[in-house]
């Protein structure tokens, strides 16, 4: 019989559900069991394709294509696990579904209601999660905080679960205990209300997670305890960390594990956690640094730095550090700066590699695609990720293939050298104005050349990658830049479209129209990652 665990959050957003979710299952996952988890957001976008990422930090993209939340991604690195369009649930999603539904009389004429026939569409999403993985658990992550208005119908869902089958069923509220520096107290009123709207949902929560920038003392364990009506052993403190991979060895710490088999009437099993408890010996240990520059323009929202739109890439340069038992150090450069002032590419100089990651339109273009021929012409290593690989194409086509004004198409459309252009079946949906979840998306296969970095980071021919993108590397062009030197190392034989390019005498110069970042884990980095950290360390 599957176990479902709902994890609503306290008080507010952004304290690490995701992140709380993939350690419990780590954890649940050391003990033998199988796990899945799935995210629901509550806004009504159908998935994050059409958000930007400043917005809503990264879109993932699963196997199957799906454009989700950044969370997914968290689920996959700690899991290690393929999820797909079954683990992510949106309000829109929902009400698609039921729309289309009842527009094709499915409901045999009856009146179609948002209860109880909303949450029952949530439910049913749950359950085929759990039927497809055949998964002994699965974590439910109901997005936002309790007492929002939005998330309303997916509490509903959670509570009509429980009253069909108590026993499958367990709640976790991860919450947030201010320290208010005037004070100097840890305050637990805010979760004590965040507890009553959940109560008022018709919820109790049977594990607190109390996440704070300290430990929570006895009292506050105590108080929180009587306010809050769970067992004070259920109360789990959370402290910040200075690496999110120690989660799950905190969590253990308290035994979080054992004390969710026992709420669901299990049996206490012993946990293996040690290939996990090896990685974080390394995070700690490291002392020598790998300096990366990532150049991008998703990242400042005012006055803040805000990284969450390149997760995947900054988790994935982790992955591939910390396996040469190297200290990361990433810093954000922004392209725009390079476009002002030229000269300020001479700090590349003081990096071990550069990374031009994934983006959309026009903004820091040029800055952008000046730092890829700094890094070429100073043999700095350099990864370009999707966009970052079609600049790479641009600037080799403008400076060693001698195209002058060579472009791509997304940002100048009567370049009279396109050497990046749309796919020609993107031409079509773009003037019908259909863009939700119409690029080139997911899995598709890719050969790789012999002889070339790919393969020797790869050890394989055959592979296949996550992709996101509407443009790509115009084969007409393919002849003319390969004559220069520019070697085109992994190809999509279906369709013939250039997956990688590379350039010979050159430490590392490699570009990917797909983005293998997607595909990093906590304990397996990627094999392109790791080959670019390897010559970063030269
Ligand atoms: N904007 C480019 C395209 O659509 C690159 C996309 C990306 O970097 N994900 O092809």
């Amino acid at each position: 019989m599957p176990r479902y665990i709902f994890v609503a959050g306290g008080v507010m957003s952004g304290i690490g559900k995701g992140v709380a979710i993939a350690s419990i299952g780590r954890i649940l996952q050391s003990k033998g069991f199988k796990v899945t988890a799935t995210k629901i957001d509550p806004y009504v976008n159908v998935d994050a394709g059409t958000m930007n990422p400043i917005e809503h930090g990264e879109v993932f993209v699963t196997d199957d294509g799906t454009e989700c939340d950044q969370d997914i991604g968290n689920y996959e690195r700690f899991l290690d696990l393929n999820l797909d369009t079954n683990n992510y649930i949106t309000t829109g999603r929902v009400y698609l579904s039921v729309i289309n539904r009842e527009r094709n009389l499915e409901y045999k004429g009856k009146c179609v209601e948002v209860v109880p026939d909303i949450p029952n569409e949530v439910i049913s999403r749950i359950k085929k999660a759990v039927k497809i993985s055949n998964a002994d658990f699965v974590l439910v992550e109901i997005g936002g905080t309790v007492g929002e208005y939005q998330s309303v119908l997916f509490l509903e869902a959670a509570r009509m679960m429980k009253i069909e089958d108590p026993k499958s069923v367990l709640f976790i509220l991860v919450s947030y205990l201010p320290v208010p520096e005037m004070i100097g107290e840890m305050k637990t009123k805010p979760t004590q209300y965040a507890v009553r709207s959940l109560n008022m949902a018709g919820i109790q929560p049977d594990i607190i997670i109390a996440r704070s920038i300290i430990p929570l003392d006895k009292q506050r364990k105590k108080k929180i305890s009587t306010f809050c009506n769970v067992l004070e052993e259920n109360v789990i403190a959370a402290p910040d960390v200075s690496s999110i991979y120690e989660i799950p060895l905190n969590f253990e710490k308290e035994n979080l594990g054992n004390k969710i088999l026992k709420k669901l009437d299990l049996k206490p099993r012993k946990s293996d956690l040690r290939k996990w408890k090896n990685l974080v010996k390394v995070i700690k240990s490291s002392r020598k640094n790998v300096k990366i520059g990532i150049i991008g323009k998703y990242f400042r929202t005012g006055k803040f730095t805000l990284t969450d739109s390149y997760i995947s890439v900054i988790e994935a340069v982790k992955h591939a550090v910390w396996f040469y038992k190297r200290k990361p150090e990433i810093v954000w450069l922004s392209a725009e700066d390079y476009e002002k002032n030229p000269h300020q590419l001479e700090e590349l100089k003081d990096y071990d590699g550069i990374i031009v990651p994934g983006g959309f339109g026009k903004r820091g273009i040029e800055g952008k695609i000046k730092a890829i021929e700094f890094c070429r012409k100073n043999k700095i290593p350099f990864f370009g990720l999707c966009l970052g690989m079609q600049l790479a194409v641009v600037e080799f086509a403008r400076n060693v293939s001698k195209m002058k004004g060579a472009h791509t198409t997304e940002i100048m459309t009567n370049s009279k050298y396109p050497v990046i252009d749309f796919m020609a079946d993107q031409k079509i949906l773009l003037k019908e104005k259909k863009y939700g979840g119409t690029m080139r998306l997911g899995e598709y296969k890719c050969k790789i050349k012999p002889k070339t970095i790919s393969f020797k980071a790869y050890k394989t021919s055959n592979i296949s990658e996550r992709h996101r993108h509407r443009y790509e590397l115009n084969n007409k062009f393919r002849n003319a830049l390969e004559k220069k030197g520019m070697v085109m190392a992994g190809i999509n034989p279906k369709r013939n479209l250039v997956e990688i390019i590379e350039l010979k005498d050159h430490p590392f110069f490699l570009g990917t129209q797909f983005h293998p970042e997607f595909k990093s884990r906590a304990l397996e980095p990627h094999p392109l990652f790791r080959e670019f950290i390897r010559a970063s360390l030269k």
